[in-house]
């Protein structure tokens, strides 16, 4: 009897009751939302390769299985099987070979039925042996992939770790000089207060201004690392309105101006050619235009500052705030945005009341206006920062719980920039 030809006739029926067997048990969920056919896949196939190796009644001769089996595998991984339930699939198939054939292996001699099973026997395992070849493979494969994006994620966090330990340490060390001297000052006070009857008043009043002094550097420091970590954190929160930009541009520099007074230094402003209106945040602005005033005023000794606004191409606008001062050596311009970075001012007066994070929560605030900042400056000639904005912020682009856009007329705006 051909017990190939057998296989072939009862492909169907084999796998119709395959099918069944497989839905029915409890211990294969995977296959519970598949299709007929994609539960039954590629077992056809299988079985049409055991028909090919049992016809040519050649053990050795098991190719075609193989390929059937290991794309088996293939499909088995995508759809999601655990290996327990592919382990529980080929003996419900040998289970249900064996019950098909029964009837007419029991008509054979006892010889010629032990090497048909046996044979039978040798195909299934050879197909499970490569389906589990290739799902492994496959799930190997997943696991390289999750294995690299784990290893990324991991370089990322640590890179994320470093940089916010680094940052901390360093505003650690900055907090420490001025605490420092708080501290060694205020005791200094208070000894002399104590035993001293011939306390010189002049000199409890110089220690008294030095702890004042770092007492509000300390709070400086406090208050900008504070509206850093905001930034960085996500946690602003944008107020759109359309504003007139002279004015907005007014109001910021005559609160620098006692500054600038106090100096002997003019600020100039230039606003002619400002767009009519822009639809922006004027409280970040001006925060902005404070900051680089500020900054101007500090680092020029003698001549002026000069703000100059334009409007530019493609819907964008731009403000230039000059100043005739010290200047930015070359290889310093990319680092004064790092946070609690200062020029070397060794040699120069020190100014006590710089914490370094100035520029960088500008750079913050400017992209969070969609802008850019950049910078030119000459050593010892003047240094010129410019931001370009887009004349409306584009709210799309902007969280939607981070962003409020108020009406041109809304009470709000004059109380904004107070
Ligand atoms: P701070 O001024 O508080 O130190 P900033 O972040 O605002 O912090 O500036 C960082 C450094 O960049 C300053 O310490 C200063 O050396 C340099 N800098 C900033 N603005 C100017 C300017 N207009 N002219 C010259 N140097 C400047």
């Amino acid at each position: 009897m051909d017990f190939s030809q057998l296989l072939a006739e009862r492909t169907e029926t084999i796998m119709a009751h395959w099918v069944e067997a497989v839905r029915r048990d409890r211990q294969i969920e995977s296959d519970d939302n598949l299709s007929y056919t994609a539960v039954q896949d590629h077992l056809p196939q299988v079985l049409a390769a055991m028909v090919t190796v049992l016809s040519r009644l050649q053990e050795s001769n098991v190719q075609a299985v193989v390929q059937a089996s290991l794309e088996h595998g293939v499909i088995r991984s995508e759809q999601g099987f655990e290996p327990t339930e592919i382990a529980r699939e080929y003996r419900l198939l040998r289970q249900v070979l064996f019950s098909n054939l029964e009837a007419d292996l029991v008509q054979e001699t006892p010889a010629e039925a032990i090497r048909i099973l046996q044979l039978v026997n040798d195909v299934v395992d050879e197909a499970i042996a490569q389906c589990f070849k290739s799902y492994m493979e496959i799930r190997l494969q997943e696991l390289k992939q999750v294995q690299g994006q784990l290893m990324l994620t991991n370089q990322q966090s640590n890179r994320l770790v470093q940089s916010s330990q680094e940052n901390f340490s360093q505003l650690a060390h900055e907090l420490k000089t001025p605490l420092t001297s708080i501290i060694g000052y205020s005791d200094l006070f208070l000894r002399q207060q104590q035993s001293s009857t011939t306390q010189n008043a002049v000199s409890s009043l110089e220690h008294i201004d030095r702890v004042l002094r770092n007492g509000r550097q300390l709070l400086r420091l406090v208050n900008d690392a504070l509206e850093l970590s905001r930034y960085d954190a996500g946690k602003v929160k944008l107020r759109l309105m359309l504003i007139d930009v002279p004015r907005v541009l007014k109001q910021a520099v005559e609160v620098m101006e006692p500054m600038a007074h106090a100096k002997a230094l003019q600020v100039l402003v230039t606003s002619d050619r400002a767009p009519a209106q822009v639809l922006t945040d004027p409280l970040r602005l001006q925060q902005i235009i404070t900051n680089l005033v500020s900054n101007a005023i500090r680092y020029t000794k003698t001549g002026s500052i000069w703000l100059e606004c334009q409007e530019l191409k493609d819907n964008q606008w731009a403000i230039a705030v000059t100043d005739t001062g010290i200047g930015i050596d070359p290889k310093d311009q990319a680092r004064v945005f790092e946070p609690y970075f200062r020029v070397d001012t060794s040699g120069q007066s020190s100014l006590s009341s710089s914490t370094g994070l100035g520029l960088t929560i500008v750079a913050r605030l400017v992209k969070l206006l969609q802008g850019k900042i950049e910078l030119t400056s000459h050593l010892g000639e003047g240094s010129t920062f410019t931001i370009t904005m887009p004349v409306k912020v584009d709210v799309n682009k902007v969280n939607a719980e981070e962003v409020t856009v108020l009406e041109e007329a809304s009470p709000d705006y004059p109380q904004a920039l107070k």
